[in-house]
């Protein structure tokens, strides 16, 4: 990694090298960007082009060091480039790189999996937790030849077209397409409802409890920040389902081998009511390539072809360089793994707690294990309405004071803040200074505006 003097913060706002190479992008890719977050718009300027990283660190096209608050949105939970990591991508990509045929690797990847979570017997390996999410959608569908699904507000479940819907005005009434190119019989399907509300799940299916092949849920939401399910709210889950022949998919794509070496199931379960009949996984389990797969229950998972009649396919699935890489990984995530993501995500989020309250800025933090974020309001946060209930704009100036003082958070509100193990007291250190020193300067100009 470079030490070149001349680049040590506070860096200014602009980037030279990564707007050239946003301008280039542009001429190319749409909005410059493969995945629209990436692309800075809710916090503004352009959006910093890596070049590598190396533990904690990130280094930017200008040179430019980072500590990373992002870690490619969960995988890279031992750090970049982990040296073990490395040696098993190398090893396998010295024996080829795909042959569309089986391997060993992919087997003892799923047998990792399987091993960890309990309720899981088998797993089908895919590319990415979009695929992971639809696959289970359609398997659910399968077993119980049913049709409608019911999804959670504020949940991001990859961009499966049935998935991408808002909620419609009434409780139980079925959803409207969130993005255009999404059929309004895709999402018509699917019925949204507020997280972490029992009253509104046991209306939908009262209604239409014989239509509903499934619930999928994050199994604590990450993706509006951090939102745990309330206590209890899992158990009325695996209640309701059961009680009207439904599934219950737990999508554990972010929280999956980070929440405890088991995910959110490790944190919260086992349940006494049973246990979710399908599970989803993807970030930590590739350690950085494109490789999820989804699982459970075994007469479920005995739908899929070629042992049932249930098609699910990939010429990629299973790769045996993403599986030596996703094996090595979890592998990797000892019990002092998930020691120092605990103590890492606690100074932290001490820091945030201390900073703001000392500045009057208002924050709430709340978690699922180690993942944390902190919601630019007060008080609590159970569900999408309320994490919407925040200062976005605020946010944006705190991620670019970070940025200039060399700390990279996720470029927008509603996100997890992600650490890795290999986040040293150097590296924490250097956030937490930047925690203080940011608080402040916002702080400053937001009096500045106040009408008083
Ligand atoms: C990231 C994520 C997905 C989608 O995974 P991709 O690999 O981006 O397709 C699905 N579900 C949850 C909970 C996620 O966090």
């Amino acid at each position: 990694m470079s030490t070149d003097p001349t680049r040590t913060p506070p860096y200014p706002d602009e980037a030279p090298r990564s707007e050239a190479l946003l301008e280039q992008a542009r001429r190319v890719i749409p909005g410059g960007v493969n995945s629209p977050v990436r692309a800075f718009r809710s916090v503004g300027g352009a959006p910093r082009f890596m070049r590598r990283g190396r533990g904690p660190w990130l280094e930017d096209a200008d040179g430019r060091r980072y500590v990373d608050l992002i870690c490619s949105w969960g995988p890279m939970i031992l750090g970049h480039a982990h040296p073990d990591v490395l040696a098993a991508v190398r090893e396998a990509a010295a024996d080829g790189f795909s042959f569309g045929t089986p391997t060993e690797r992919e087997v003892l990847l799923a047998e990792e999996i399987v091993h960890r979570v309990e309720p899981v017997a088998s797993v089908r390996l895919v590319n990415s937790g979009t695929e992971a999410t639809m696959s289970a959608l359609r398997v659910a569908r399968g077993f119980t030849g049913r049709s409608a699904v019911v999804k959670f507000a504020g949940c991001y479940h990859g961009h499966v077209d049935a998935l991408l819907a808002s909620a419609g005005s009434g409780v139980a009434t079925f959803a409207l397409p969130d993005s255009p190119g999404v059929p309004a019989s895709s999402a018509g399907e699917t019925i949204v409802l507020p997280y972490n509300d029992v009253a509104a799940l046991e209306a939908a299916f009262a209604e239409r409890g014989d239509e509903i092949a499934a619930v999928i849920t994050e199994a604590a939401a990450g993706n509006m920040g951090v939102v745990p399910p309330e206590p209890g709210f899992t158990e009325a889950l695996l209640r309701v389902t059961r009680a009207h022949g439904a599934l219950l998919i737990s999508d554990e794509v972010m929280t999956g081998f980070r929440c405890s070496p088991s995910g959110w199931f490790g944190v919260e379960g086992p349940y006494a009511t049973g246990a979710p009949d399908l599970f989803t996984f993807g970030k930590v389990m590739g350690g950085g390539f494109p490789t999820a797969a989804f699982g459970g229950r075994a007469d479920v998972m005995a739908m899929l072809a070629p042992d049932g009649p249930v098609y699910q396919a990939g010429t990629l699935s299973g790769n045996p360089v993403a599986s030596a890489a996703g094996l090595a990984t979890l592998r990797g995530c000892t019990p002092e793994v998930y020691e120092r993501l605990d103590v890492v995500a606690h100074a932290l989020a001490d820091a945030v707690a201390e900073a703001f309250t000392r500045h009057s800025m208002p924050h709430r933090i709340q978690w699922a294990g180690s993942m944390f974020s902190v919601f630019f309001r007060e008080g609590r946060v159970r569900d999408f309405g309320e994490a919407k209930e925040q200062d976005a704009a605020a946010y944006g100036r705190f991620f670019h004071a970070m940025l200039r003082r060399g700390v990279h958070l996720p470029p927008s509100c509603y996100e997890s803040w992600f650490v890795s193990a290999a986040h040293d007291d150097t590296a924490v250190d250097h956030v937490v200074g930047a925690i203080h020193a940011s608080a402040a300067e916002i702080a400053q100009v937001d009096m500045g505006r106040s009408p008083a």
